[in-house]
């Protein structure tokens, strides 16, 4: 029999197939879908490959397979091919995600996977022992000591006793001593702590969601539904409550959040609810070796709830029940690196063909998502108010403009000023968020105007003060700060901008007493220290977190009472068709972290544009007609969802051949889609326009990718991959969530 194998390769001739014979010995196991090794070319080494089709005979003479590593559900290659197609990328590169994390690793660390552990035990027992064989003092006291403290480790007997593992192991060489290898599980959640969580009388609105979902559990039938409901309103309860139904039917569950090491209390609930055993985490911050051993749990069917950002929709379950995506506006569930999938497609994907519901989550749907309800592609299920009765937070807006005005050059407005004042009085908690980190975040001469840039990346650098350097948040790159202008001589170099630590400084100085915590990039950076920083902030009382990003996702702290927004005009002005909606929804979620609990929350978002109208409606929490004045904006303006933005992007180190790529691939682009209603602009730089040394190209076009257009785009690339092209790599993404 012939195998078709895809040879994992980074070489970039996109999907090419070769045959291959399969040995006798291997005929029974091998199928769709196993990962074997290969002989390949002139090489000496095997390269790793994959089976995507078994036939009777080829036209080729052809060698044989030399070895099987792993079998892939077949389900999984096709899951696969169709990503390659739809997202442009090699079916190697998707199939990638799909395995066993760590075995695909060529390193030797990484292949240590199965992590085992050495114990000594007595080899005969304690009687049979002939003493007068043993000469030394310390190896009668090793073994007397055994004798009553079998299995420990070595470093264990060093560390109780004065006993060496010289000792050990010469003891071992007379068989008097034996090392037992055993294998265990690396169980990231070995360390949390269970508070029980008990089952909730759902009210009449998550009832009616409820319902609904169970209904197409029951009939086994794909429909996709938006739980559509403010922070608090009881989305999660409704989640536990639905995957409860699952794992009554033996069936397993994948639950997405946005970036789970960012999220640890909503893991707790989980664990509260089913306990650890039946759970398996999927993120990032885990090592390798947890990962392994997290994907073996679920494939071995031992953990039946998969709990874990982007990737985890790939995770190997048993029979699957229910996916659930959480937050499901959140930018992370598209990949921005090869293979860029979205895994808000793929879950739809695989819902469709196992007939399971699939379940989105927000407060602030995606508009895309909020357009597909009102098709009636999606089914809406709106829970109205916060579940616990508590109220939503009072927001005031403030005109940063105004403040200036009058004279008040801090970061902090009066009103905020007076807040956080009465807030420390009366010992409750403040969050200030501010979206950037560092101290300054650009640096300036006075005389000639010249910004101190990244040398690898277009970017402007970042003072850090803690450090004393100036770094690129692209590339890493840090250098010493400046005094002099490297431009002019001038000494007029100035510091701009505010960033975290900057912030942090300021508070300190205006409330002397308060105790503050900051949690941004550069204070999370050890694993698990995320979790630390939250904790601390809640356990000790700290008086004020001040952070990007991270402390606005669901978390949930009953004595925040006051939410500052620093200046919620930083994603407002960027140059994306997003920049509305991600404000909307930033500023929503900030507002969301304020008075969860018994005790009323305010907002204080700071701004020099108050009357934009993401600010404005997110003000009054009213999504309804946030979404009705965008959706307005989109259509004229010709954004998604009304047509799609195809992205082609061309990146390398040498500039004329990236030009000479960008004006073949607009031509061919031009021809091939003649037929279609597609824009396409001639190519042009990238908004930044290097990053690590790399000159970034772009060509955009506007239209609808239907399936003809998808095919049609994927011959373009086969296409250009068949030219002499050296440096430049080419990428196609459409409608990605990083237009810079
Ligand atoms: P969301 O996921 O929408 O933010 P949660 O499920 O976290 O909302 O619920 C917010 C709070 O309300 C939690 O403290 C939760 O325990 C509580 N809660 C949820 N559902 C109910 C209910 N049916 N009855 C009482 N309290 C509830
Ligand atoms: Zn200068
Ligand atoms: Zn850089």
């Amino acid at each position: 029999m012939i195998a078709e194998v895809i040879i994992d390769s980074k070489v970039k001739k996109l999907n090419r197939k070769f045959d291959y014979k399969i040995p006798k010995n291997l005929e029974d196991i091998i199928e769709i879908g196993s990962r074997v090794l290969v002989p390949f070319g002139n090489l000496k080494s095997l390269e790793q490959g994959y089976i995507i089709k078994i036939k009777q005979q080829t036209d080729y003479e052809v060698k044989e397979i030399a070895g099987l590593e792993e079998n892939l559900p077949e389900e999984k290659i096709n899951l696969a091919r169709w990503m390659a197609r739809k997202y442009f990328c090699n079916v190697s590169e998707c199939i990638k995600l799909m395995l066993t994390p760590g075995t695909r690793s060529k390193s030797k660390e990484d292949r240590i996977l199965e992590k085992t552990i050495n114990f000594v035990y007595l080899n005969k027992n304690y009687e049979e022992i002939d003493f007068s064989e043993i000469k030394g003092e310390k190896q009668k006291k090793l073994i007397e000591f055994l004798k009553q403290n079998q299995g420990l480790t070595i470093p264990e007997i060093e560390q109780i006793t004065d006993i060496s593992r010289a000792t050990v192991n010469s003891l071992v060489k007379k068989g008097i001593l034996k090392i037992v290898n055993t294998k265990i599980d690396r169980n990231p959640l070995i360390n949390k702590k269970v508070e029980e969580n008990n089952k909730l009388q759902l009210n009449e609105n998550q009832q009616e969601a409820y319902k609904n979902v169970e209904n197409a559990i029951e009939e086994k039938k794909f429909e996709e539904f938006l739980l559509y409901g403010v922070t608090g309103s009881g989305k999660t309860e409704v989640y536990l409550q639905l995957i409860e139904k699952v794992l009554k039917m033996n069936k397993s569950s994948i639950v997405l959040v946005p970036e789970i090491s960012l999220t640890p209390q909503m893991l707790d609930r989980f664990i509260g609810r089913f306990g650890k055993e039946q759970i398996a985490v999927l993120h990032s911050k885990l090592s390798i070796g947890e990962r392994h051993d997290e994907w073996n749990k679920i494939k071995e069917n031992r953990a039946k709830i998969v709990i874990g950002a982007r990737s985890a929709i790939f995770a190997p379950v048993q029979d699957l029940g229910i996916i659930i995506i959480d937050e499901e506006h959140d930018s992370s569930y598209k990949s921005e690196a090869t293979p860029r999938y979205d895994a808000k497609e793929v879950a739809e994907k695989i819902a469709k063909e196992k007939n399971i519901p699939l379940l989105l989550g927000s407060a602030t749907p995606d508009m895309e998502t909020y357009f597909r309800t009102e098709n009636s592609e999606i089914t809406k299920l709106t829970l109205g108010k916060r579940a616990n009765n508590s109220e939503l937070p009072k927001v005031e807006v403030v005109d940063l403009k105004y403040e200036l005005a009058t004279g008040n050059k801090s970061m902090i407005s009066t009103a905020l000023y007076k807040e956080m004042e009465k807030n420390l009085k009366e010992k409750r908690q403040t969050i200030l968020f501010l979206n950037r980190r560092g101290y300054s975040t650009f640096i300036m001469c006075r005389d000639c105007g010249y910004t101190l840039k990244c040398p690898n990346c277009n970017i402007s650098l970042t003072y850090h003060i803690s450090q004393n350097i100036l770094k690129c948040h692209y590339c890493g790159h840090v250098e010493r700060p400046v005094k002099i202008c490297p431009n002019c001589n001038s000494s007029k170099i100035r510091y701009f901008g505010t960033g975290t630590q900057k912030l942090e400084q300021e508070i300190k100085k205006i409330f002397p007493k308060a105790s503050t915590i900051r949690m941004d990039i550069d204070t999370v950076t050890k694993k698990n220290s995320h979790e630390k920083i939250l904790n601390k902030f809640k356990e000790e009382n700290i008086d004020i977190l001040i952070g990007t990003q991270m402390v606005v996702k669901g978390h949930h702290f009953p004595k925040v009472t006051l939410v500052g927004v620093i200046a919620a005009d930083g994603s407002l002005n960027q140059d994306d068709f997003r920049a509305n909606e991600r404000t909307y929804q930033i500023l929503t979620q900030v507002a969301g972290r304020a008075g969860r609990d018994k005790l009323p929350g305010k907002v204080i978002i700071q701004t020099y544009n108050p009357n934009s109208f993401p600010i404005e409606y997110s003000k009054n929490g009213n999504y309804d007609l946030f979404y009705k004045t965008e959706i307005e904006l989109r259509k004229q303006l010709k954004y998604p969802p009304f047509c799609d933005i195809i992205l082609v992007g061309f990146t390398g180190e040498d500039e004329k051949e990236i030009k000479n790529v960008g004006d073949y691939t607009f031509k061919l682009l031009k021809q091939s889609l003649e037929k279609y209603e597609i824009t396409i602009f001639p190519p042009t730089p990238a908004p930044i326009d290097k990053i690590q040394n790399k000159i970034r190209w772009r060509i955009i076009a506007k239209g609808t990718v239907t399936e003809d257009v998808t095919i049609i785009l994927n011959k373009c690339l086969q296409k250009l991959y068949t030219m002499p092209i050296k440096h430049t790599q080419i990428t196609i993404s459409i409608n990605p969530n990083n237009m810079m």
